[in-house]
């Protein structure tokens, strides 16, 4: 840390992302990738022509895009907010809505980012604590008087709250934004777009990083009343205009155009994931009921951190959280069939070798 930086970011304490190791090829089941390639279609998209393109700016609206995810969704385009990964999209809505000593909530056990964005721009936060078997309790988001960030389903537990328990936090906060992060909801849970038209508080987030096989392309999206999606833009507009490239948003628009393609990996997924937690259990390990592209799991045959450890000598990565509660625990990102056979298979064998 130099001299010169703000003393406001001096205690910041930046997010750590999962790790991406050059040492030799894993079997990454870390950061909750897809094992599968993006379409036929999105690698068309990404052609000769679009390369040409690249010494113009984008598009910055995502206008093609934008109409292609309306239609796919039932909304309007101005009710469509595009970025550069739903991160990017997170980071404004703290700065929008819990910012300067405005008040936020969220989780104690969620995505790693919001506190970091709540400290980021000020925000007065208060985490509120999961119940003892890491579900949300959704009565404490109810009525709350700051607003809300809820993953649905939640990271890295993969618990997801019904549609209605969703409903009540949104209905009781008439006069805070709640913020439903769906990064994980195209593999099983209810996702709140439905709600969009009846409240004008909801924003949802959703990622092109998980199901649709793109997060190396960066691009997030939200879907709410249009008033919120104005107020995203405006500090778009303020940051960024072009913060999603061209070959992105072209990757992003044929990815909507072969939506039948990645519904069927998601239903692999979803397949192999009951494989996972079935192999699992079998091994003694209790698995949370996951509704995501990951399980969490934890045995008390070994160690969380240990298993992590053995796991990554053997050329597999899970990722492992080393705070109180959920230490035992690693989060498993479901891969192909084939990778989570040799996973089930190296973790065997480092509990037969105890
Ligand atoms: C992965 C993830 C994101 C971020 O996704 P990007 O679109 O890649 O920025 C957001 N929220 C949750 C809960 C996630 O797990």
């Amino acid at each position: 840390m130099s001299k010169f930086l703000d003393e406001r970011y001096s205690s910041l304490a930046a997010y750590v992302p999962g790790e991406q190791p050059q040492d030799k090829k894993y079997i990454k089941l870390n950061t909750n990738e897809s094992p599968y390639p993006p379409s036929p279609e999105t690698f068309a998209a990404v052609n000769v022509n679009e390369t040409e393109n690249l010494r113009l700016y984008p598009d910055p609206d995502g206008r093609v895009l934008t109409k292609k995810l309306a239609d796919c969704y039932g909304v309007e385009s101005e009710n469509i907010f595009l970025a550069n990964g739903s991160d990017d999209i997170l980071n404004f809505a703290f700065m929008a809505y819990g910012a300067n000593g405005r008040k936020s909530y969220f989780a104690d056990i969620t995505y790693g980012f919001y506190s970091v964005f709540a400290n980021l721009h000020g925000s007065d936060y208060t985490v509120i604590p999961l119940e003892d078997d890491f579900t949300i309790d959704a009565d404490k988001f109810c009525g709350v008087d700051g607003c809300v960030f809820i993953a649905n389903p939640n990271a890295p537990t993969g618990l997801a709250l019904s549609l209605a328990e969703i409903e009540r936090i949104i209905s009781t906060n008439p006069e805070n934004v709640v913020v439903i992060d769906e990064a994980y909801v195209d593999f099983g849970a209810e996702s709140a777009v439905s709600l969009v038209k009846k409240y004008d508080n909801l924003l949802v987030v959703q990622t092109f990083s998980k199901s649709r096989s793109m997060a190396g392309a960066r691009l997030g999206f939200a879907i709410g009343n249009k008033e919120i999606i104005g107020d995203l833009h405006k500090l778009r507009y303020s940051t960024n205009p072009y913060n999603i490239n061209r070959i992105t948003l072209a990757a992003g628009a044929a990815c909507i155009d072969s939506q039948n393609y990645y519904d069927d990996n998601c239903k692999k997924i979803i397949n192999t994931r009951a494989y996972t937690t079935n192999e699992l259990e079998k091994l003694g390990f209790s698995v949370l009921p996951s509704k995501a592209n990951f399980v969490f799991a934890q045995s008390d045959r070994i160690d969380g951190g240990e298993l992590y450890l053995k796991l990554k000598e053997k050329g597999v990565l899970v990722r492992h959280f080393t705070s109180g509660r959920i230490k035992n625990f690693n989060r498993i990102t479901i891969g192909t069939p084939e990778q989570m056979a040799v996973f089930i298979e190296k973790t065997k064998e480092i509990l037969e070798d105890k």
